[in-house]
């Protein structure tokens, strides 16, 4: 697919040592201020738990799966504008120079079944153009259903960035669980997608997590025969315990654990 139409502006990433401690990488980028939900590093070694701190959000990438482990994104109207949507994704050229690098090739043949599903939504980052560029690197994307990325995923997306608009603060970690499949040069679809997103207000952190903070995860399929484009979102919602459950992650790690027991057995029902 040919690259947008207007002039890409060059993504600066973030240069980082792949020996930083956890807690400096947490320091370093507010994208993974609720925690790492796995021991990612820099680490060419650690090619399936392969860290990625872009400007705009942070991942851990799997070179086995070739996909993101899970995608990690602060939200507030910071990001937010009008800023037109890139019209391309582009290979993520941040990636150890000998691995496989995804690019629009391996999803050829499958308009209709899979969607190159963003984790971290394109409007999730449109005040410019920079912002905007990052989401539509390969590294960002993974092979989604078409009928859960166009209708309860994109919903949810939604519901979401609504919640930021009016000043809020929202945390997010996105990816994949499982495998259903594999497409393009072996990149894997995955039997079901995850989502959960802590809702906060204006400046707050980890530390401003309370028991009565709202979080709301979710576990959709992610197969066309599993799941319908007018599904509602909140049929959706599981606790964070079994999306850790079907990880094996630990999310909201720098959430004191007292209070990550309660919001993270609760099932969010609020209409
Ligand atoms: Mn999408
Ligand atoms: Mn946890």
């Amino acid at each position: 697919m040919a690259c947008g139409s207007r002039d890409k502006t060059s993504v600066d990433e973030v240069a980082i040592d792949q020996h930083l401690t956890h807690e400096q990488t947490i320091k370093l980028s507010t994208h993974v201020a609720m925690g790492l939900p796995t021991p990612a590093e820099t680490n060419e070694a650690k090619s399936n738990d392969y860290l990625l701190i872009k400007n705009y959000f942070a991942l851990s990438y799997n070179n086995s799966k070739h996909i993101a482990n899970w995608v990690s994104w602060n939200l507030n109207p910071s990001y937010l504008g009008t800023n037109k949507r890139n019209s391309g994704f582009n290979v993520d050229n941040q990636l150890p120079s000998g691995w496989l690098r995804v690019s629009d090739s391996d999803y050829r043949g499958y308009s209709g079944i899979y969607d190159r599903g963003h984790m971290v939504a394109s409007a999730d980052r449109n005040k410019n153009d920079a912002m905007n560029d990052e989401t539509f690197l390969l590294t960002n994307v993974i092979p989604q259903a078409s009928y859960n990325n166009q209708g309860p995923w994109q919903n949810l997306e939604t519901y979401i960035r609504n919640y930021a608009k009016q000043n809020g603060e929202v945390y997010i970690i996105a990816g994949g669980i499982g495998e259903q499949e594999r497409i393009g040069r072996g990149i894997v679809a995955p039997t079901d997608v995850f989502k959960i997103a802590v809702f906060l207000k204006t400046g707050q952190g980890a530390s401003d997590v309370a028991t009565s903070t709202r979080v709301i995860s979710v576990i959709m399929p992610n197969n066309n025969s599993k799941i319908n484009v007018k599904d509602d979102w909140k049929k959706f919602r599981v606790s964070v315990d079994e999306i850790e459950r079907k990880t094996g992650f630990d999310f909201l790690s720098q959430v004191p654990t007292a209070i990550q027991n309660v919001i993270e057995s609760r099932v969010d029902t609020l209409p």
